[in-house]
């Protein structure tokens, strides 16, 4: 019989989305959705200590942003998180009957135990071993007790966690999807806590039973996970079910090959959203750490589309996948050069790029949309981020500019012949009719014919008079973006600028 392959991305909602946490949603999700099969989002909030109020709602909507909508789990709906599909509850704490059941079945089988021993004996236990330089293990206090002991104990309000017995002497092999055969021994593996003494079962038995009862193919997930598999491993063993596939991803690193960094506004999918960077790149950046379409392939910019169908877990690296922030900065700027440029204006408004003191302070008419997609026009190829939008012209969004008079002269031309310079221009541009305003080219073309081949001569102090700045974008562009009525005024003023000051250089 033939499964239909089924993956699982089963974060704790113990606060915001890693990166790293995307990068194993999203390898889970392409490999389901590469062989057409599902992608399951499984809540597991066994640890209640740690759990973070909204982080569930926060882990699906950064990942309906970025578009890995699951088949079965959560969806979001109207800002409540929603379960849907036929093998719910898909969050842990609602599935405790369950494991409790499987729990007591393993006891029943002397597979597990209880165990009463306390925090304090535990502790007393391990610093002897570790004096002695022994691995510290539970030494299996309580394996002995008999079924009338431990009723005995409960009856007294005892408290007690139910161990998994570990097998002894027995070598634990499986091949990992990316890592190929991997070992293990039992000696190395302590009596597991499956369920805790509040009642909840810890992560080791919670996961195999809902990968289990989940129908669930492929766990594929970080490398930090390898060294609980084994126990996962006899843990199937033990219900007597059938094994599923295993692959743990590479770690991230830093580009010095440290450990990615915790720190939240490093690491957090919705930060880079915040910042700026489009769910589209940071999809497409992430799919490749770790993983290539092949060699010789060197195709970099793929859309979701096209990683679904190319994505082969066979090709992702045992190594540890450098995050290079630069390389990201490269891809947003591809994808936002890419992206005609009223979906690129929706994205800058939607995601309240435009709300920031540089463009609140403008004068009207420099708020409109209108102006601001012009200003995004100019800007499109050189932005890496859409939070920088505006900044590398302020000059787009003050009513007048400051600046040094001699910054107008093109070399060592004087005032007058400046002056001279942008009256021509003030002559050629007040004469154009407001249609002609609005085409970029055309401006183009006007300006460019009425320089000749005088180029600096007359380009350079028009696009200083309409700037202010040493490096701006062309004289074109400023005159399109500013429109007539500013455009002719900042001449003016220029002009103003040369005719009062003392001319030294004339
Ligand atoms: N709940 C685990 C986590 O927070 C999931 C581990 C697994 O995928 O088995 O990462």
């Amino acid at each position: 019989m033939t499964h239909r392959i089924r993956t699982r991305f089963a974060p704790s909602p113990t606060g915001f989305l890693h990166v790293g946490g995307l990068r194993t949603a999203l390898y889970s999700y392409l490999f389901a959705k590469n062989q057409g099969g599902d992608f399951v989002l499984r809540i597991e909030d066994t640890d209640q200590k740690r759990l973070v109020s909204g982080a569930t709602e926060g882990l699906v909507s950064v990942l309906e942003t970025v578009g890995l909508f699951c088949d079965e789990g959560f969806r979001l709906h109207e800002g409540i998180c929603e379960q849907h599909g036929n093998h719910g509850p898909y969050i842990q704490s609602e599935r405790l009957p369950l494991y409790q059941r499987y729990a007591n079945e393993l006891v029943d089988r002397e597979m597990a135990y209880h165990c009463f021993c306390s925090a304090e004996r535990l502790t007393e236990m391990r610093e002897i071993q570790i004096a002695a330089k022994r691995a510290p293990r539970y030494d299996r206090h309580c394996l002995s007790l008999t079924p009338s002991e431990v009723e005995a104990k409960k009856a007294a309000g005892e408290v007690s966690v139910i161990r998994f017995r570990i097998p002894d002497d027995r070598d634990i092999e499986f091949t990992d999807l990316i890592r190929g055969t991997v070992k293990f021994h039992t000696r190395d593996m302590d009596d597991q806590v499956i369920i805790k003494s509040d009642g909840f079962p810890t992560y080791h038995l919670a996961v195999v039973v809902d990968d289990h009862r989940m129908e669930i193919t492929h766990v594929i997930r970080g490398e930090e996970w390898l060294p609980s598999t084994p126990k996962h491993i006899l843990i199937y063993e033990a219900f007597g079910w059938q094994l599923t596939a295993f692959g743990h991803l590479p770690l991230l690193l830093n580009p010095d090959k440290s450990k990615l960094s915790k720190r939240q506004g490093d690491v957090a999918v919705e930060d880079y959203l915040g910042k700026g960077y489009l769910k589209e790149a940071l999809i497409n950046f992430v799919a490749l750490l770790g993983w290539n379409p092949g060699k010789g392939e060197t195709q970099e910019i793929f859309t979701l589309a096209e990683l679904r169908e190319k994505f082969d877990l066979a090709k992702v690296n045992k190594a540890g996948a450098v995050f290079d922030i630069k390389k990201l900065d490269w891809m947003n700027a591809e994808y936002i050069k890419r992206m005609d440029i009223d979906s690129l204006f929706v994205r800058l408004k939607t995601g309240n790029f435009l709300e920031k003191e540089l463009i609140w302070q403008a004068p009207d008419f420099m708020q409109t949309d209108i102006f601001l997609k012009r200003v995004l026009t100019i800007e499109q190829d050189r932005l890496a981020k859409l939070s920088e939008f505006g900044e590398q012209n302020p000059f787009f969004f003050t009513e007048s500019i400051e600046y040094d008079i001699d910054l107008l002269r093109w070399k060592e031309n004087t005032r007058a012949l400046t002056r001279e310079a942008l009256e021509k221009a003030r002559t050629i541009l007040g004469a154009l009719d407001e249609p002609t305003w609005g085409i970029h080219a055309e401006l183009e073309r006007v300006l460019l014919e009425a320089a000749g081949d005088k180029r600096g001569d007359f380009l350079w102090p028009l696009r200083v008079a309409l700037s202010g700045a040493q490096r701006s974008p062309s004289p074109f562009d400023c005159a399109w973006v500013l429109g007539k009525d500013a455009t002719l005024q900042r001449i003016d003023a220029a002009i103003r600028k040369c005719a009062i000051s003392p001319d030294a250089s004339s």
